[in-house]
This record gives C-alpha cells, sequence and structure tokens, in this order.
C-alpha cells in the first residue's frame, strides 16, 4: 500500500514468500520463529535456508514469548497520521530468550516511554490491529517473574 494519499490508513503487514508463517501464528496467538532443523539457529527475519549451514531444512517452531528490551526509540514525532492517537510510541528492538541477537522489531506496550530500560524482561502479547494481528512486547511483571 502506498502511504501517499490514504493518510487515514495504517501501513499493514506485508507477509514475504517466506514469513507467511510468522503473521498466520500472530493470528493464532502463537510466535513461531523459523529454526534450522540441522543446526538448529532460530533465524529472523526467516528466508529460504539457513544462513550458518546454508540448509533448506528450515521450519517455523514456536518459541517461548519471553525476551529483553536490547534497544528501543521513543516515537515522539507523528511521521504518519493514522499513528496521532499512538504518540508517544516506543519502537523496540527486542532479543527473544532463545538465543543471542535473535532479535524481533516491534512494540513495547504498557510501558511509560521514560521507564523502559534496556536489559527489562519482556514477554509477547498479540494485539489486533484492524485485519491484523502484531506481536507486541509488554513488560513482564516482577510478581510473574518469581513464580
Ligand atoms: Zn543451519
Amino acid at each position: 500500500m502506498s502511504l501517499v494519499g490514504d493518510n487515514l490508513t495504517r501501513p499493514r503487514p506485508v507477509a514475504t514468500a517466506y514469513s507467511g508463517f510468522f503473521w498466520e501464528g500472530a493470528r493464532n496467538g502463537r510466535l513461531l520463529i523459523q529454526r534450522c532443523g540441522d543446526c538448529r539457529l532460530y533465524v529472523h527475519p526467516p528466508g529460504p535456508i539457513c544462513p550458518r549451514c546454508g540448509s533448506s531444512g528450515v521450519a517455523p517452531v514456536e518459541v517461548s514469548g519471553r525476551g529483553t528490551l536490547y534497544s528501543f526509540s521513543t516515537i515522539r514525532h507523528l511521521f504518519h497520521p493514522a499513528f496521532k492517537d499512538d504518540l508517544p510510541y516506543i519502537v523496540a528492538r527486542v532479543e527473544l530468550d532463545e538465543q543471542a541477537d535473535l532479535v524481533l522489531i516491534t512494540n513495547l506496550r504498557r510501558c511509560a516511554p521514560d521507564t523502559a530500560r534496556v536489559g527489562m524482561p519482556l514477554r509477547v502479547t498479540f494485539e489486533a490491529v484492524g485485519e491484523d494481528v502484531l506481536p507486541q512486547f509488554i513488560p513482564v511483571d516482577p510478581a510473574e517473574t518469581s513464580r
């Protein structure tokens, strides 16, 4: 979709030839990440082969949905009219617990921008936005982690 001429509609995720499972999983409340069946590397974003061993034996698997805040940026300036009511919001890189450097670009929700800290524990949640469901992350309740 074009960002020009349709300013009140949010840009939607566009599934590539390899990422359809990711969005379908989100619609079903599951965080699915591609994994190599040969060397066991998790790969995101998904592609046709494992970038480490070259195997084409890659397939989606469900992950825990747990991670930590790797880095983030607080968006305070409106870049698209459809996001007007969201300001300020946090665009986050979340490192999943399954593997070092396995990072998703997502949003950090239910967190005031001045309380976001690199390294804070997060968990996935799924947010319906129009016709799509987006994996988003929220802080883990400290009481929840001690259980
Ligand atoms: Zn591999």
